[in-house]
């Protein structure tokens, strides 16, 4: 797999408000690193930027030492899968929501992403919400349901890089294992970033970066920043 690498990073939305500042940090190929920390300290904004919804204001990403600048979107957007926070699904079945973007995918690869994402048993149903034009099929995806559905889709298009910026809002601890054992099967031998709101959904990570104000606080394994405090 690839290796993505962030060399003194600075990013600010608006001149006065400098939201990034100065992030340096290196993803081995194959391996996940977590970014955690406070509301507000610019986890997403670091997605957003890998991605390239925005351009750095300062320093460089690079892929296999290639600047995310110089590659075409086509292909940036190719070789990166993006679980985003807020997933919204469209008005059909599970299955096709999974296979969007792979159409060309077997029903076979569509059941094992789903199994990998544990969301086998629903794939047939629809979002709720649009089930008045289908009656009962419809069904009430929480939050951490859906984000597995686009976990599904992301494990069947099979990038080489995997960002997956965690769902905030409240989740039961059932479904907060159910999602980080998706996110064990999707980030495997991929470079995985995971923009985490929890400590505890980011164990298995191999290096966790703890974000405040723009920059890196403290940087270690799971057991190392629980020894911090
Ligand atoms: P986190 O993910 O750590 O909660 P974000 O990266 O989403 O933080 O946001 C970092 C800061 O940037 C926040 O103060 C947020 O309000 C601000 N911000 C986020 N998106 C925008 C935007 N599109 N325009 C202006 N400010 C933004
Ligand atoms: P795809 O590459 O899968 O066709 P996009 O690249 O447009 O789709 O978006 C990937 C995901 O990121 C989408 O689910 C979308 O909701 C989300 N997204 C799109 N634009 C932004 C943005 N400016 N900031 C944060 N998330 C975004």
């Amino acid at each position: 797999g690839p290796v993505v690498r962030f060399e003194d990073v600075h990013f600010h939305y608006d001149p006065d408000r400098q939201i990034l500042r100065g992030i340096d940090f290196e993803v081995p190929a194959g391996k996940t690193v977590a970014v955690v920390g406070p509301s507000g300290a610019g986890k997403s904004t670091i997605s957003r930027l890998l991605y390239r919804f925005y351009d750095v204001t300062g320093g460089s990403i690079t892929i296999d030492g290639q600047d995310v600048r110089e590659v075409t979107q086509a292909s940036l957007r190719a070789a990166i899968g993006m679980v985003p926070q807020d997933t919204v699904l469209f008005n059909d079945t599970i299955a096709y929501n999974i296979r969007y973007g792979r159409p060309d995918a077997t029903e076979d690869e569509v059941r094992e992403a789903a199994r990998m994402a544990q969301v086998a048993g629903f794939i047939e149903r629809l979002p709720k919400g649009y089930e008045t034009e289908v009656g009962e099929r419809g069904l009430k995806l929480s939050g951490g349901e859906k984000q597995r559905v686009a976990i599904a889709r992301t494990i069947l298009k099979s990038p080489a890089i995997l960002i997956l910026d965690e769902a905030t809002s409240a989740l039961d601890t059932k479904t907060e294992r159910d999602i980080q054992s998706a996110l064990d099967a999707v980030s495997a031998n991929r470079t995985t970033v995971v923009i985490a709101h929890r400590l505890s959904t980011v164990i298995n990570a191999d290096e966790i970066l703890v974000l405040r104000d723009g920059q890196i606080a403290e940087r270690g394994r799971h057991e190392e920043l629980l020894a911090l405090g």
